[in-house]
């Protein structure tokens, strides 16, 4: 289900967050208000000061979604998604965009934490558990990628996320929520979506 925890004590970090205000661009007055209120940075003469080296509650990350989609919708939480990949940090090594949308379930994991240690190793190539995943099954002789994505970020959030990626190999690609499936949005453990170039 969509901003419900799978366990407590995960971590967000910062420059992750941050993709909250350069997604909500010009609206900072927005984004202020949105994370200050969470509990996520303080407002300093009107401006929210935060730690982008710093970390952050996962749950209160997910409070300030679930009152951007009440209060504003998904175009937002998608824009939002599509500004995690030039804010959170990125493995080096994606080529094209198979391993484009396999990083996203990496880098999902490098930037959350549990007592104090990064979901993903990178000196042992090995993934925690404890925040789900973003799934990436090449489709055999098409250019497609059908992506399970069973975490509790929104569905519109997700949907930026893998567009973002899509587009930085196949500028014409798209994303396609597979509507015959269940959804987040719903109260569902994942959203199915397809990935066409
Ligand atoms: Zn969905």
């Amino acid at each position: 289900m969509q901003f419900k925890i799978f366990e407590p004590g995960i971590e967000v970090n910062g420059q992750t967050v941050y993709s909250i205000i350069d997604g909500l661009g010009y609206f900072t007055n927005i984004s202020r208000r949105y994370l200050s209120q969470v509990g996520i940075g303080t407002v300093v003469d009107k401006k929210l000061v935060m730690d982008k080296d710093g970390w952050y509650s996962q749950e209160a990350w997910l409070n300030a979604f679930e009152n951007i989609a009440r209060q504003i919708g998904d175009r937002v939480l998608f824009n939002i998604g599509m500004s995690i990949p030039r804010n959170a940090e990125f493995p080096s090594w994606t080529t094209d965009i198979k391993s484009a949308i396999y990083a996203i379930d990496v880098a999902y994991h490098l930037n959350h934490r549990k007592n104090g240690e990064r979901l993903f190793d990178a000196r042992t190539n090995t993934i925690k558990e404890g925040i789900g995943h973003y799934g990436c099954e090449p489709v055999p002789g098409r250019n497609e990628i059908m992506s399970v994505c069973n975490n509790p970020y929104p569905c519109a959030f997700n949907r930026g996320i893998l567009t973002a990626m899509a587009r930085r190999f196949e500028p014409l690609s798209r994303v396609i929520h597979d509507d015959s499936k269940e959804c987040l949005k719903d109260g569902a453990d994942s959203c199915t979506f397809h990935v066409l170039w």
